[in-house]
């Protein structure tokens, strides 16, 4: 299908291990727009992430997410990837032995469909182009599935399975997390290159330093597992400047992570990865 996505989330609420982190999400994306959320760490932006992938810990308790209209929660996780969601993990995973070249082609082939797979030369002539848009090395395509790749590595394989699977619906969850300016650059490029009215996005992120590279048309605040506040590109400066506290006080929010238990309250920026 090539016509134009629509995404909409509707009174999302999302529990893991019986803790309710998303209550009550609206949002709807378009093909052509790219949309940010932003918020502190511990806000339910990675739980939002992985719900609408499919994961499967994290439990639908209410609410709707469709996809042209098609039922997204009714969907396993490769029909949502078949459907064309498409997430960049915050965390990737290793995977060890399986190539990534094992990886990527079989992934190609099971959004194209029986019968329609890929030929090994045309696979390979369209890795090696992708590769040497996001300057990596050739021989990563025979490492194990991310086994001991630095952080940036791994953001650029996301990122480089995003260029070759061509989702309608691409998530990144902090893809500009351990990245240096230049790498930053490079993926910046590549999503910037995929931009097209056919497809829509979900940049997730902490900072505002990725949206100087990639401009976003909607910019969202995630607190306390919904979105709080939105805006254009100036919200995003505007926390840039002056961090997250006014939109706290404008809204009477006093703490703005969801899922903890009071005593176990941490500072933020001291959650730990998950994956
Ligand atoms: P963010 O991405 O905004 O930092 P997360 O969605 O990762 O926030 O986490 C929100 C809350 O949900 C946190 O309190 C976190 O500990 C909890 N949480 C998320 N995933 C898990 C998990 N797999 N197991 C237990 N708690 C989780
Ligand atoms: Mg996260």
């Amino acid at each position: 299908m090539s016509s134009a996505p629509k995404l909409t989330i509707e009174g999302l609420r999302a529990t893991i291990e019986g803790k309710e982190i998303l209550k009550g999400l609206n949002l709807e994306i378009k093909g052509g727009e790219v949309h940010a959320i932003m918020g502190p760490n511990g806000t339910g932006k990675s739980t939002l992430a992985s719900t609408l992938m499919g994961h499967p810990k994290y439990e639908v308790t209410d609410g709707a997410v469709t996809l042209d209209g098609e039922d997204v929660l009714e969907m396993a996780v490769d029909e949502r990837a078949r459907a064309g969601l498409f997430l960049a993990m915050q965390y990737p995973s290793e995977i060890t032995g399986v190539t990534n070249a094992d990886f990527l082609r079989s992934a190609i082939n099971a959004r194209r469909g029986e019968g329609n797979e890929i030929s090994l030369i045309k696979f390979i002539r369209l890795m090696e182009g992708k590769m040497k848009d996001l300057e990596m090395n050739p021989e990563f395509m025979h490492r194990y599935l991310n086994e001991g790749f630095s952080g940036g590595e791994k953001k650029r394989n996301e990122i480089l399975q995003m260029l070759v699977l061509e989702p309608r619906l691409v998530i990144l969850d902090e893809i500009d997390s351990g990245l240096d300016i230049d790498a930053l650059r490079i993926v910046a490029n590549g999503v910037n290159a995929m931009r097209s009215p056919e497809r829509g996005f979900l940049i997730i992120t902490h900072y505002q330093r990725l949206l100087n590279y990639i401009t976003p048309d909607f910019v969202h605040v995630m607190m306390q597992g919904r979105i709080v506040k939105s805006g254009g590109p100036e919200l995003a400066q505007r926390l840039e400047n002056e961090g997250y506290d006014w939109v706290k006080e404008e809204l009477g929010i006093v703490d703005e992570t969801v899922g903890q238990e009071d005593e176990f309250k941490v500072p933020m920026n001291t959650t730990a990865p998950r994956y």
